[in-house]
């Protein structure tokens, strides 16, 4: 395996030049522009690695799966999704019109900013430093990594320049899609994002989900098989924003990016997949990240079409 993933590191190495890093973000361009790595950890819970794995980037986009879990956990999928869809969408995962403009009055899945500002207003938690608390303590759990936290610099980025998302926060609230304080809620919304990982800490979440909601490396089970059956769908029809279609078709497997370059991956019963690059496409996904993805799931036959 080890080999395998060398291989496809290096065959790969070239998209890096292509992209750019996300800028919107003012503290992102600090990234690695030319890092590729990946780490596939099995349902044994057996880790391998390759390429610059020990890159940190911050988890943006994945954390919206982790508040999903959390949020189901809290609430039961029922009225988590009386209050977000589940609905694919075409638009930019930043997109205002479409709130505006969809016919489900509710923003159209939980992995678009609008669904994922939403789904922070669900969780449970006495204040916004207790809610975020709960989120930390559940991404290091999942992780299997105690010493996951948020990177400083990225979280005051995003809270200074964030006014899309504050947009996106106060026309809902005007809706009385989200209840509670809007700066609260985007701030447990802009320090999820801000934690800082490496492709190993989404890989073992990639690898509870492919397991079904069990931890690999302890037998621990931490949410349900139904729920990981609802997180992986979601994946596979939004995950990968107003892409997920052609990655459904090329790579066929449930998968989460987020603009600080990474992509978690969960392949059902048989692996979960971390990658990172940085440079990113003009829908927000990583290039490189796609393409060694692909390799992948071509060398081993992972699509789970
Ligand atoms: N923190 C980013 C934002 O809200 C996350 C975007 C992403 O990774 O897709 O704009």
């Amino acid at each position: 395996m080890k080999r395998i993933l060398e291989n496809i590191i290096e065959n790969n190495r070239k998209w890096t030049k292509e992209g750019e890093l996300a800028s919107y973000i003012p503290e992102l361009t600090r990234a690695d522009k030319d890092a590729l790595g990946i780490c596939v950890t099995t349902l044994d819970g057996d880790e391998f690695y390759a390429g610059d794995y020990k890159t940190k980037f911050t988890i943006q986009s994945v954390s919206k799966v982790i508040t999903l879990m959390l949020a189901i956990l809290d609430n039961g999928k029922d009225y988590v999704f009386s209050k977000v869809g589940m609905e694919p969408t075409e638009s930019a995962f930043n997109s205002i019109i479409n709130l505006e403009t969809n016919t489900l009055r509710k923003p159209l899945n939980p992995m678009i900013n609008a669904g994922a500002i939403t789904i922070v207003s669900l969780l449970s938690g006495e204040n916004s430093d207790d809610k975020f608390n709960r989120i930390l303590k559940f991404t290091r759990k999942i992780t299997g990594n105690d010493s996951l936290n948020i990177n400083e610099q990225v979280y005051s980025s995003e809270k200074a320049t964030g006014n899309r998302n504050r947009a996106l926060a106060h026309f809902m609230k005007s809706l009385d899609i989200i209840e509670g304080d809007v700066e609260e809620i985007l701030d447990v919304y802009f320090k999820q994002c801000s934690i800082e990982v490496t492709c190993t800490d989404i890989a073992r979440i990639g690898a509870m989900l492919a397991n079904d909601g069990v931890l690999p490396w302890n037998n621990e089970r931490v949410i349900s098989r139904e729920a990981t059956r609802l997180v992986k769908t979601i994946m596979v029809t939004c995950g990968m924003y107003d892409a997920s279609g052609k990655f459904a078709v090329h790579i066929g497997i449930p998968a989460k990016s987020g603009v600080g370059g990474g992509i978690m991956a969960a392949v059902p019963r048989r692996m979960g997949i971390g990658v990172v690059g940085p440079a990113l496409d003009e829908k927000g996904n990583s290039i490189g990240g796609i393409k060694v993805l692909e390799e992948l799931s071509r060398e081993l036959d992972l699509s789970i079409f």
